[in-house]
């Protein structure tokens, strides 16, 4: 299986290769096999980078709205014309099932341009009457703005940057993750492909090295992240160096709350999804699901019934639910969580090792777990896995389940399951998190702010409230009179 692109990088409207740069090996993780083999970015390529989107933003921000989502849009359709190929494409990269990644990824990216798109055309400015004088505002682009992207959702998340950023005039360039190269690479060719100037979208593969490089670059205004809570301050600092804009999209150790009155049926459909969809490799997972005592036992049986019954296996086998991990190394460090978890006393209720037989041997298979009796203090309790691994613990009071959810560094999320509607918003509103759902889990549509509070994130993602992420205010004040002044 071979998925090698036409080079490494997308710059200034085309492919680019420069061989001196260290070689990036993209692994398909349900066989091992190599599938492509890529260059990380050398200086002259990011300096190409950064001056062909300096370029290119001086004219698309002179181009009308209307103008910019007509190429937004048409970028949008392609990419739904090409789901099926670009869904494939978004397997070998990562190892997700194409039941998955056919209806979650490239069509979450179109979603993405197109909502955008409608900004593009519409966004303006205020005026502000001041008696004889007036001011007005204009909303004006930061100018080249920086991506950096985790490996989990390869092509969502250079859409989720790329929609917000270019509707609102700036360019952009973008570093996948050394893991996930391929898919960004596309997208750079669609927006291209869809009559943006040459140089706006650009792509340029790297390790953190890279990412650093386009950081601390003179041209950068404004970095946006998606990577672990680890990675974010090293972001965040040297973004303040040269005081640039950021969003900072980090990780989660995310609640949920089922009380004893929900429907026990959509409560596990909702803390299975928030476990298991893409492999458990989700920032917004709801890791830590409690319980409520009086249905905590029955929760646990159905639960790992239905764990049971999910289908593993090769990811592009359209009746697979459930992949490989992203890596061997992913693979690694979720081991590490299930024997801590053992270790500590946990009660294993289903799955926690790695899936027998010949379909698995050669993949980075782990099978979907389920821990019982998890206290506070566990290391899966406390750490992000970013595996399938689901913690329960039980619970009595809504206040002591509010506030062992809240105890944690992170804030990304967070998920409340009950038939009382009065305590359904009570309790969301004093969840610490970016985003909350009730009686439903990890819905994240385009038209919905998405980011975290606390060490989770900075900054929103999708909704009008990208917009102010992407964009600064520039106050125009008249003076209609004479110059008033006392000397
Ligand atoms: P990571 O932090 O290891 O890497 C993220 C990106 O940052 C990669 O492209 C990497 O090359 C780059 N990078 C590393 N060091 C850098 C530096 N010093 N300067 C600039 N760039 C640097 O994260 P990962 O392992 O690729 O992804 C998994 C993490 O991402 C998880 O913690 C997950 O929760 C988080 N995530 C968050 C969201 C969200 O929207 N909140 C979405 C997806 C994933």
């Amino acid at each position: 299986m071979k998925a090698q692109p036409q080079a490494s990088h997308f710059v200034g409207g085309a492919y680019v290769e420069d061989e001196a740069g260290e070689t990036i090996t993209c692994v398909y993780s349900a066989t091992g096999e190599t599938i492509a083999e890529l260059h990380a970015a050398t200086p002259e390529i990011i300096e190409r980078a950064m001056t062909s989107a300096a370029r290119a933003q001086a004219e698309w921000a002179e181009w009308t709205p209307v103008a910019r989502s007509r190429v937004l849009r048409r970028a949008a359709d392609i990419i739904r014309e090409r789901n099926q190929a670009l869904s494939e494409l978004e397997t070998l990269d990562t190892g997700k099932p194409i039941q998955e990644t056919i209806v979650a990824d490239a069509t979450s990216g179109a979603d993405c341009l197109e909502w955008f798109a409608s900004i593009a055309a519409t966004l303006s400015g205020t005026s502000v009457p001041l008696g004889a004088d007036f001011a007005y505002t204009i909303r004006e682009p930061l100018g080249v703005c920086v991506g950096i992207g985790a490996w989990n959702y390869p092509t969502q998340i250079a859409c989720w940057k790329a929609a917000p950023a270019l509707a609102c005039g700036n360019a952009m360039v973008f570093k996948p993750s050394e893991m996930t190269p391929l898919c960004a690479l596309k997208v750079a060719e669609i927006i291209h492909e869809a009559g943006a100037p040459a140089g706006l979208f650009n792509v340029v593969q790297g390790f953190g090295k890279v990412g650093a490089a386009l950081t601390g670059h003179d041209l950068c205004a404004k970095v946006s992240l998606t990577g672990s809570v680890e990675t974010g301050p090293k972001v965040y600092a040297a973004a303040a160096e040269g005081m640039r804009h950021v969003t900072m999209e980090l990780g989660g150790k995310s609640p949920i709350l089922v009380f004893d009155d929900a429907s026990l049926e959509d409560a596990i459909s909702g803390a299975m999804l928030g476990n298991f969809y893409s492999t458990g490799q989700i920032c917004s997972n709801g890791t830590r699901v409690f319980v409520q005592r009086g249905i905590y036992e029955r929760f646990l049986e159905r639960l790992a019934e239905r764990t049971k019954a999910i289908r593993l296996g090769e990811p592009t086998d359209p009746e697979t639910q459930i992949g490989p991990l992203v890596s061997f190394a992913q693979r690694d460090k979720v081991q590490s969580y299930l024997k801590s978890a053992t270790e500590e006393g946990a009660r294993l209720v289903v799955g926690g090792g790695v899936p027998q037989g010949e379909a698995f041997a050669k993949g980075a298979y782990i099978e979907p777990t389920v821990f019982a009796d998890v206290s506070d203090e566990m290391t899966i309790a406390c750490e992000e896995i970013f595996g399938p691994v689901m913690s329960v613990f039980p619970f009595d009071t809504e206040e002591e389940a509010l506030s062992r959810a809240n105890a944690t560094p992170f804030g990304l999320a967070a998920g409340v399951f009950t038939s009382d509607l009065t305590r359904g918003h009570r309790v969301a509103k004093r969840l610490q998190a970016g985003i909350c759902w009730i009686n439903a889990y990890n819905l994240t549509p385009v038209e919905i702010p998405f980011g975290g509070v606390k060490r989770s994130g900075l900054g929103r993602e999708n909704g009008k409230a990208a917009i102010e992420f992407y964009s600064q205010l520039k106050t125009v004040h008249v003076g209609m009179g004479p110059v008033e002044s006392p000397y």
